[in-house]
């Protein structure tokens, strides 16, 4: 198991936002974690990523106990987050965007950029270009790219489709799958539910801080409950 949190609780002043929450992801795996707005999914990635406190509960990556350790410290661990709403520099060219995600690990991403844009060939092809005039989706993708260039152990996708066009919303889920096949271990947090499960091994479903179900991400499309509250069927 890489990545187990185990009764995990936060909250914001009174209002508890995770309740006793426990969620594994094992290296390679595609773990999505679905839920309705304000379910508690972003409070989830806040307290793994460290950037709010946990009440009580534990983390542990790759056996190690990280419940009280620093953002950045967990970051240098290869827990690496893309954020909700991208937050590229967007007079800056896509190349130095990607750059800036290897700034923290040093060496020569050099190897690790043509890896990227082979894998991402949009990314090449806008290399020279300030990220700010490239489409949502298109930035979606930097950002992810940027993330990579980090070398994660375990990639935290915060809802990377949300305001997205639906073909755009086809071209990430899309980028999150070749990322997976790449090997890539990855936690994805979605409220489009449908794409999110459909492309994860195993899901988890979050309501009102608490997480009531989880599955293969197969059996929970499949889900009465799940049908009915999330696919609107
Ligand atoms: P969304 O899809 O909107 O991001 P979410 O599932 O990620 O929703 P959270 O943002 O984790 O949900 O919010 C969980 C609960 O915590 C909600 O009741 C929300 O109102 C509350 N909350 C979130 N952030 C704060 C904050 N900074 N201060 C107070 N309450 C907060």
């Amino acid at each position: 198991m890489l990545l187990e949190i185990d009764g995990l609780n936060s909250h914001y002043g009174r209002i508890h936002a995770l309740k006793s929450a426990s969620l594994t992801v094992r290296e390679g795996e595609l773990v999505a974690l679905v839920g309705a707005n304000g379910a508690g999914k972003t409070t989830l990635l806040r307290t793994l990523s460290g950037v709010h406190p946990a009440t009580s509960g534990t983390i542990k990556f790759d056996g190690q106990d990280i419940t009280r350790l620093k953002a950045h410290r967990r970051v240098a661990e290869g827990i690496v987050q893309v954020p909700e709403g991208r937050q590229l520099f967007g007079p800056q060219t896509v190349e130095d965007n990607l750059r800036l995600g290897a700034y923290r690990r040093g060496g020569r991403p050099e190897e690790d950029l043509e890896r990227l844009y082979a894998l991402f060939p949009v990314l090449k092809v806008k290399r020279d270009q300030p990220a700010g005039t490239l489409s949502g989706g298109q930035q979606q993708i930097v950002a992810l790219g940027r993330a990579l260039m980090a070398k994660p152990r375990v990639l935290l996708l915060d809802e990377p489709s949300m305001g997205l066009a639906p073909l755009l919303v086809a071209e990430i889920f899309d980028a999150v799958q070749r990322l997976k096949r790449e090997g890539t271990t990855i936690l994805l947090v979605e409220q489009n539910a449908h794409a999110a499960l459909a492309i994860a091994d195993r899901g988890y479903v979050i309501e009102t801080g608490e997480i009531v179900l989880h599955d293969t991400g197969a059996a929970l499309l499949d889900n009465e409950r799940v049908r009915q509250a999330y696919l609107g069927l």
